[in-house]
């Protein structure tokens, strides 16, 4: 007899064969999902996971622009809108040449759980394009991003669907989008997140992912009586996340031993300090270069190419460039070399293996979609801002930051206790989440 679980990832499989992403973000919340359903009489039987693994949309369009060297570009543009029953739609844009259906199904799902965490009113959507701004000039950036919400801007709005970036899209990509659908509209709102300071953004937003995944471990590591003062930290990725993870823990007096990109790993061993990262945020930000670069300016480092960070001794580690980066013979070097701490910046970087391999250790493990909400949290705070037309201080942004990190934090520990004590942050995640979302598509019927 299959179990209840089985049964339905077989039907999932069944419709999504080809969207193995997707497939492995639904497994990880069907195993502690389920069993909870099957012990609560109001879930059971209503097929609310079934439904929710089902896009209430999905769209995709033609994104077609001019290179500069007069070359027409076709690129495909996506926009998932998941499930809107706690709030619009919201959810990123990513830009990266691997971007398909299943990779933004599986960002889209994980998104839905991730703002119902929050608390704050957010349904859960992702988007994106195949398109690669690596090595294109601003002008074709432009160009793309202009065309991309000539189409978009019919399917969001602020009370609809507000994207915000991801992968590839920053600061520059959300001016330009925002830029098109204000002269298509005709309207000044708050329809993407991630503006500029000068146009509707808000304080600490650039820093809220990678500063909420580095207050999560800190909340983590307090119900071991430990802190990151004096720790060794392995960060994954350079981009916008890694940097301000990297910065949180430097603030928190930990030692910050590597980055990364797509072409390899930087390893420092004496730190990369203040200094040194303001070296790195200029090299990826402004001159766009590669990690392996930060060798020019400091040679004692070594540049391993090719390679994840996860083989350097360390005692916490934070995934935070991309899915899939981290993988089970990754988690078990990790383990032996005696790291206590892991918690996602990026969205599913462990793979399933990995992250069993972490739970069967009890060491310290949150997912993502936890540890990493405090991005979305802090968009859901300039929607805020933008409705009430009026901008709170740093200080205010990151303390309601780090409160809503805190209540994520509690809201595991309710519902992923075990018996032995040890607290599974994934099932804690996944429940909360889902009661959540599930609760208010019970009391709106079935539509
Ligand atoms: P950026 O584009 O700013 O940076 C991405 C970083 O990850 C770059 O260093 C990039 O290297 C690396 N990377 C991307 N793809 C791969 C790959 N296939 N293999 C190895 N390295 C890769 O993105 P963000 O920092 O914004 O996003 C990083 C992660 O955090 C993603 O998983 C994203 O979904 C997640 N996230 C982001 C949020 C945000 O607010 N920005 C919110 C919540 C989660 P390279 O330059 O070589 O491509």
């Amino acid at each position: 007899m299959k179990s209840n679980i089985e049964a339905f990832l077989d039907l999932v499989k069944e419709r999504n064969g080809q969207e193995p992403e997707f497939l492995q973000a639904v497994q990880e919340v069907a195993e502690t999902v389920i069993p909870y359903i099957v012990e609560h009489d109001i879930y059971y039987g209503r097929n609310i996971l079934l439904r929710m693994v089902e896009p209430e949309r999905a769209l995709t369009f033609r994104v077609c622009w001019v290179d500069d060297s007069g070359e027409i570009q076709v690129n495909r543009g996506y926009r998932i809108q998941m499930n809107s029953a706690i709030g619009p739609f919201k959810g990123g844009l990513r830009f990266h040449p691997t971007v398909n259906m299943s990779i933004l199904k599986f960002l889209a799902f994980e998104q839905v759980f991730k703002n119902a965490l929050t608390t704050l009113p957010m349904g859960g959507g992702k988007g994106g394009s195949d398109f690669d701004p690596k090595g294109k000039s601003d002008d074709e950036i432009m160009r793309f991003c202009h065309s991309f919400m000539s189409e978009l801007f019919r399917h969001i709005g602020p009370n609809t669907d507000v994207p915000a970036g991801d992968i590839g899209v920053g600061a520059r990509e959300i001016g330009f989008l925002f830029g098109m659908y204000k002269k298509l509209r005709n309207e000044f709102t708050g329809v993407l997140t991630g503006k500029g300071l000068s146009w509707g953004g808000s304080l600490i937003r650039p820093e809220a992912t990678g500063y909420g995944t580095v207050y999560f471990a800190e909340s983590m590591l307090k119900t071991k009586e430990e802190d990151l003062n004096g720790k060794d930290v392995v960060i994954s990725g350079s981009g916008n996340v890694a940097q301000y993870a990297a910065e949180k823990c430097l603030q928190l007096g930990a030692k910050v031993l590597t980055l990364s990109d797509s072409s390899g790993y930087i390893y420092d061993s004496e730190g990369i300090d203040a200094d040194k990262l303001a070296y790195v945020m200029n090299l990826k930000n402004v001159k766009r270069g590669r990690i392996s670069e930060y060798l020019e300016n400091y040679p004692h480092a070594k540049f391993v190419k090719g390679k994840t960070p996860w083989e350097v001794k360390c005692d916490i580690a934070l995934p935070c460039a991309t899915q899939n980066e981290l993988h089970e013979a990754d988690a078990k070097m990790l383990l032996k070399n005696g790291c206590i701490c892991v918690s996602e910046g990026a969205n599913m970087p462990s793979t399933i293996d990995a992250v069993h391999a972490f739970q069967k250790a009890k060491i310290l493990y949150a997912p993502g979609k936890a540890s990493n909400a405090g991005g979305v949290a802090t968009s859901g705070l300039e929607m805020t801002q933008n409705s009430l037309r009026f901008n709170w201080t740093r200080d205010e942004v990151d303390l309601k930051l780090k409160s809503i990190m805190s209540n994520i934090h509690d809201a595991c520990i309710e519902f992923g206790t075990e018996e032995d004590g040890y607290i599974n942050y994934v099932k804690g995640a996944n429940i909360a989440g889902f009661v959540k979302v599930a609760d208010a598509m019970l009391a709106q019927g079935i539509v």
